[in-house]
Protein backbone atom coordinates (compact mmCIF):
# COMPACT_ATOMS: atom_id res chain seq x y z
CA UNK A 1 0.00 0.00 0.00
CA UNK A 2 1.38 3.45 -0.64
CA UNK A 3 2.11 5.75 2.23
CA UNK A 4 -0.56 8.58 0.43
CA UNK A 5 -3.81 7.89 1.60
CA UNK A 6 -5.97 7.02 -1.82
CA UNK A 7 -9.57 8.65 -2.06
CA UNK A 8 -11.11 5.94 -1.64
CA UNK A 9 -9.16 4.80 1.41
CA UNK A 10 -10.58 7.54 2.78
CA UNK A 11 -13.68 6.98 2.22
CA UNK A 12 -13.57 3.56 3.65
CA UNK A 13 -12.00 5.60 7.09
CA UNK A 14 -14.92 7.83 7.52
CA UNK A 15 -17.29 5.54 6.50
CA UNK A 16 -20.98 6.24 6.89
CA UNK A 17 -19.64 9.87 7.42
CA UNK A 18 -18.62 10.35 3.99
CA UNK A 19 -21.69 9.19 2.35
CA UNK A 20 -23.44 11.43 4.77
CA UNK A 21 -22.09 14.46 2.76
CA UNK A 22 -24.33 14.39 0.02
CA UNK A 23 -27.12 13.46 2.48
CA UNK A 24 -26.88 9.52 1.01
CA UNK A 25 -26.25 6.40 2.87
CA UNK A 26 -23.87 3.39 1.75
CA UNK A 27 -24.41 0.37 3.54
CA UNK A 28 -22.67 -0.27 6.57
CA UNK A 29 -21.53 -3.69 5.52
CA UNK A 30 -20.02 -1.95 2.12
CA UNK A 31 -17.96 0.52 4.54
CA UNK A 32 -17.38 -1.97 6.87
CA UNK A 33 -15.77 -4.26 4.16
CA UNK A 34 -13.48 -1.85 3.17
CA UNK A 35 -12.55 -0.45 6.30
CA UNK A 36 -11.57 -3.79 7.37
CA UNK A 37 -9.42 -3.63 4.40
CA UNK A 38 -6.81 -1.46 5.34
CA UNK A 39 -4.25 -2.39 8.30
CA UNK A 40 -4.24 -0.43 11.17
CA UNK A 41 -0.86 1.02 10.91
CA UNK A 42 -1.65 1.84 7.41
CA UNK A 43 -4.73 3.88 8.54
CA UNK A 44 -2.55 5.76 11.78
CA UNK A 45 0.45 6.62 9.18
CA UNK A 46 -1.80 7.79 6.60
CA UNK A 47 -3.72 9.99 9.02
CA UNK A 48 -0.62 11.92 9.92
CA UNK A 49 0.12 12.12 6.02
CA UNK A 50 -3.37 13.72 5.76
CA UNK A 51 -2.77 15.70 8.26
CA UNK A 52 -0.97 19.17 6.20
CA UNK A 53 -4.45 19.46 3.54
CA UNK A 54 -6.72 18.89 6.00
CA UNK A 55 -5.39 22.35 7.60
CA UNK A 56 -5.17 24.15 4.12
CA UNK A 57 -9.27 22.83 4.16
CA UNK A 58 -10.27 24.29 7.34
CA UNK A 59 -11.99 27.96 6.77
CA UNK A 60 -10.48 29.24 10.30
CA UNK A 61 -12.78 32.43 12.06
CA UNK A 62 -16.37 31.51 10.50
CA UNK A 63 -17.49 30.71 13.47
CA UNK A 64 -16.55 32.36 17.11
CA UNK A 65 -17.91 32.91 20.67
CA UNK A 66 -20.96 30.87 19.85
CA UNK A 67 -21.72 32.74 16.95
CA UNK A 68 -21.27 32.95 13.17
CA UNK A 69 -18.15 35.19 12.31
CA UNK A 70 -16.86 37.49 9.38
CA UNK A 71 -13.37 35.27 8.60
CA UNK A 72 -10.84 37.57 7.73
CA UNK A 73 -9.40 37.86 4.43
CA UNK A 74 -6.92 34.77 4.13
CA UNK A 75 -4.61 37.87 2.51
CA UNK A 76 -4.35 41.68 1.56
CA UNK A 77 -7.50 43.58 -0.14
CA UNK A 78 -5.10 44.50 -2.88
CA UNK A 79 -3.13 40.78 -3.52
CA UNK A 80 -5.60 39.67 -6.21
CA UNK A 81 -5.13 42.83 -8.61
CA UNK A 82 -5.34 42.99 -11.33
CA UNK A 83 -7.57 40.07 -11.75
CA UNK A 84 -9.63 41.21 -8.83
CA UNK A 85 -9.42 44.94 -8.21
CA UNK A 86 -8.71 46.08 -4.04
CA UNK A 87 -11.72 47.92 -3.80
CA UNK A 88 -14.43 45.03 -5.38
CA UNK A 89 -12.82 43.07 -2.69
CA UNK A 90 -13.34 45.89 0.21
CA UNK A 91 -16.93 45.89 -0.38
CA UNK A 92 -17.56 42.34 -1.53
CA UNK A 93 -15.88 40.75 1.94
CA UNK A 94 -16.52 43.83 4.19
CA UNK A 95 -20.54 45.08 3.26
CA UNK A 96 -22.06 41.50 1.45
CA UNK A 97 -20.42 38.84 3.13
CA UNK A 98 -20.92 40.80 6.85
CA UNK A 99 -24.46 41.53 5.63
CA UNK A 100 -25.18 37.63 5.73
CA UNK A 101 -23.18 37.01 8.67
CA UNK A 102 -25.55 39.46 10.45
CA UNK A 103 -28.97 38.01 8.68
CA UNK A 104 -27.65 34.13 9.71
CA UNK A 105 -26.92 34.77 13.35
CA UNK A 106 -30.43 37.20 13.27
CA UNK A 107 -32.47 34.42 11.53
CA UNK A 108 -31.40 32.07 14.24
CA UNK A 109 -32.38 34.20 17.26
CA UNK A 110 -35.49 34.31 15.63
CA UNK A 111 -35.73 31.26 15.12
CA UNK A 112 -34.99 30.50 19.11
CA UNK A 113 -37.90 32.73 20.08
CA UNK A 114 -40.18 31.06 17.55
CA UNK A 115 -39.27 27.93 19.49
CA UNK A 116 -39.44 29.01 22.78
CA UNK A 117 -42.52 30.98 22.02
CA UNK A 118 -44.05 27.98 20.06
CA UNK A 119 -44.89 29.97 17.75
CA UNK A 120 -44.81 28.73 14.42
CA UNK A 121 -46.38 31.32 11.80
CA UNK A 122 -43.38 33.00 10.29
CA UNK A 123 -41.70 29.67 9.93
CA UNK A 124 -41.29 29.69 6.27
CA UNK A 125 -39.74 33.64 6.16
CA UNK A 126 -36.89 32.34 8.48
CA UNK A 127 -36.42 29.16 7.28
CA UNK A 128 -35.44 31.17 3.95
CA UNK A 129 -33.75 34.37 5.81
CA UNK A 130 -31.82 30.73 7.21
CA UNK A 131 -31.28 29.27 3.55
CA UNK A 132 -30.08 32.66 2.37
CA UNK A 133 -27.93 33.71 4.44
CA UNK A 134 -26.22 30.35 5.83
CA UNK A 135 -25.79 29.57 2.28
CA UNK A 136 -24.31 32.71 1.99
CA UNK A 137 -22.31 32.59 4.88
CA UNK A 138 -21.10 29.03 3.93
CA UNK A 139 -20.25 29.93 0.12
CA UNK A 140 -18.57 33.25 0.51
CA UNK A 141 -16.17 31.74 3.04
CA UNK A 142 -15.38 29.26 0.63
CA UNK A 143 -15.03 31.51 -2.55
CA UNK A 144 -12.08 33.52 -0.20
CA UNK A 145 -10.20 30.87 -0.37
CA UNK A 146 -11.01 29.44 -3.92
CA UNK A 147 -8.35 32.35 -5.11
CA UNK A 148 -4.58 33.01 -4.54
CA UNK A 149 -2.45 35.61 -5.51
CA UNK A 150 -1.48 34.61 -9.45
CA UNK A 151 -3.41 31.08 -8.93
CA UNK A 152 -2.36 27.73 -7.54
CA UNK A 153 -1.57 24.41 -9.77
CA UNK A 154 -3.92 21.53 -10.25
CA UNK A 155 -1.91 18.94 -9.51
CA UNK A 156 -1.49 15.56 -7.06
CA UNK A 157 -5.14 13.74 -6.10
CA UNK A 158 -6.91 17.05 -7.34
CA UNK A 159 -5.22 16.47 -10.62
CA UNK A 160 -6.36 12.31 -10.71
CA UNK A 161 -10.00 12.73 -9.97
CA UNK A 162 -10.23 15.85 -12.25
CA UNK A 163 -8.91 12.95 -15.07
CA UNK A 164 -11.45 10.51 -14.29
CA UNK A 165 -14.66 12.80 -13.51
CA UNK A 166 -14.29 15.24 -16.71
CA UNK A 167 -12.01 13.24 -19.11
CA UNK A 168 -8.64 15.67 -17.88
CA UNK A 169 -8.14 19.04 -16.23
CA UNK A 170 -8.11 21.12 -18.77
CA UNK A 171 -11.54 19.58 -20.14
CA UNK A 172 -12.63 20.30 -15.93
CA UNK A 173 -11.87 23.40 -15.89
CA UNK A 174 -13.30 24.45 -19.01
CA UNK A 175 -16.29 22.79 -17.74
CA UNK A 176 -16.53 25.03 -14.95
CA UNK A 177 -15.77 28.38 -16.27
CA UNK A 178 -18.64 27.69 -18.94
CA UNK A 179 -21.18 26.41 -16.13
CA UNK A 180 -19.94 29.58 -14.03
CA UNK A 181 -20.75 32.26 -17.14
CA UNK A 182 -23.85 30.73 -17.70
CA UNK A 183 -25.57 30.55 -14.22
CA UNK A 184 -28.67 32.28 -15.02
CA UNK A 185 -29.43 35.36 -12.82
CA UNK A 186 -27.19 35.38 -9.22
CA UNK A 187 -25.49 32.37 -8.40
CA UNK A 188 -22.11 30.37 -8.21
CA UNK A 189 -20.31 27.84 -9.96
CA UNK A 190 -19.26 25.16 -7.74
CA UNK A 191 -17.00 22.79 -8.59
CA UNK A 192 -17.82 19.73 -5.70
CA UNK A 193 -16.93 16.20 -4.49
CA UNK A 194 -19.46 13.49 -4.82
CA UNK A 195 -19.23 10.93 -2.38
CA UNK A 196 -21.17 7.81 -3.29
CA UNK A 197 -19.49 7.66 -6.80
CA UNK A 198 -16.31 9.24 -5.72
CA UNK A 199 -16.23 12.21 -8.14
CA UNK A 200 -16.28 15.15 -9.14
CA UNK A 201 -19.29 17.59 -10.60
CA UNK A 202 -19.60 20.76 -11.41
CA UNK A 203 -22.86 22.53 -10.43
CA UNK A 204 -24.92 25.91 -10.91
CA UNK A 205 -25.95 27.56 -7.94
CA UNK A 206 -28.97 29.78 -8.64
CA UNK A 207 -30.41 31.84 -5.63
CA UNK A 208 -28.27 29.64 -3.23
CA UNK A 209 -31.52 30.21 -0.76
CA UNK A 210 -33.36 27.90 -2.80
CA UNK A 211 -31.24 25.15 -2.31
CA UNK A 212 -30.13 24.42 1.24
CA UNK A 213 -27.67 25.69 3.45
CA UNK A 214 -24.31 24.33 1.76
CA UNK A 215 -22.26 22.27 3.19
CA UNK A 216 -24.33 20.63 5.62
CA UNK A 217 -25.23 16.94 6.44
CA UNK A 218 -28.27 15.62 6.53
CA UNK A 219 -29.53 13.62 9.35
CA UNK A 220 -33.04 13.03 9.16
CA UNK A 221 -35.37 13.99 6.28
CA UNK A 222 -39.05 13.95 4.92
CA UNK A 223 -40.26 13.95 1.82
CA UNK A 224 -43.31 16.04 1.14
CA UNK A 225 -43.71 15.28 -2.47
CA UNK A 226 -47.02 14.89 -3.25
CA UNK A 227 -46.19 11.09 -4.60
CA UNK A 228 -44.82 10.75 -0.72
CA UNK A 229 -48.38 10.95 1.04
CA UNK A 230 -50.79 11.51 -1.63
CA UNK A 231 -52.34 8.14 -1.60
CA UNK A 232 -53.22 7.64 1.96
CA UNK A 233 -53.14 11.70 3.17
CA UNK A 234 -54.34 13.23 -0.45
CA UNK A 235 -54.11 17.19 0.27
CA UNK A 236 -53.45 16.58 4.09
CA UNK A 237 -49.65 17.44 4.05
CA UNK A 238 -49.87 18.01 7.41
CA UNK A 239 -51.52 14.92 8.48
CA UNK A 240 -48.45 12.89 6.88
CA UNK A 241 -46.07 15.15 9.00
CA UNK A 242 -47.75 14.29 12.08
CA UNK A 243 -47.64 10.89 10.57
CA UNK A 244 -44.30 10.85 10.08
CA UNK A 245 -43.46 12.28 13.61
CA UNK A 246 -45.20 9.23 14.89
CA UNK A 247 -42.51 6.96 13.10
CA UNK A 248 -39.36 8.86 12.49
CA UNK A 249 -36.12 7.11 13.39
CA UNK A 250 -33.79 9.39 15.84
CA UNK A 251 -31.38 6.80 16.74
CA UNK A 252 -30.72 6.81 12.98
CA UNK A 253 -29.90 10.52 12.90
CA UNK A 254 -27.91 9.96 16.01
CA UNK A 255 -25.66 8.20 13.92
CA UNK A 256 -25.64 9.69 10.74
CA UNK A 257 -24.58 13.03 13.51
CA UNK A 258 -21.88 10.54 15.16
CA UNK A 259 -20.29 9.77 11.98
CA UNK A 260 -20.72 13.28 10.60
CA UNK A 261 -18.46 14.42 13.40
CA UNK A 262 -15.64 11.84 12.71
CA UNK A 263 -14.76 14.03 9.19
CA UNK A 264 -12.80 16.71 9.29
CA UNK A 265 -14.20 19.93 10.22
CA UNK A 266 -14.50 22.29 7.44
CA UNK A 267 -15.93 25.76 8.59
FE1 LIG B 1 -20.88 37.55 -3.20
Amino acid sequence: MSKRMTRREAIAMSGLAAAATAGTVLTATAADNRKNDMKENDMKENMKMMAPEKDLAMLGGTWADGKYALPALPYACDALEPAYDKRTVEIHHDKHHAGYVKGLNAALAKLEEARKAGKFEDIKALSRDLAFNGSGHVLHSIFWHSMTPGGGKCEGDLEKVMVESFGGVQAGMEQFAAATGAVEGSGWGVLAWEPVADRLLVLQAEKHQNLTVWGVVPLLVCDVWEHAYYLKYANMRGDWVKAFMTIANWPFAAARLAAARKMCRMM
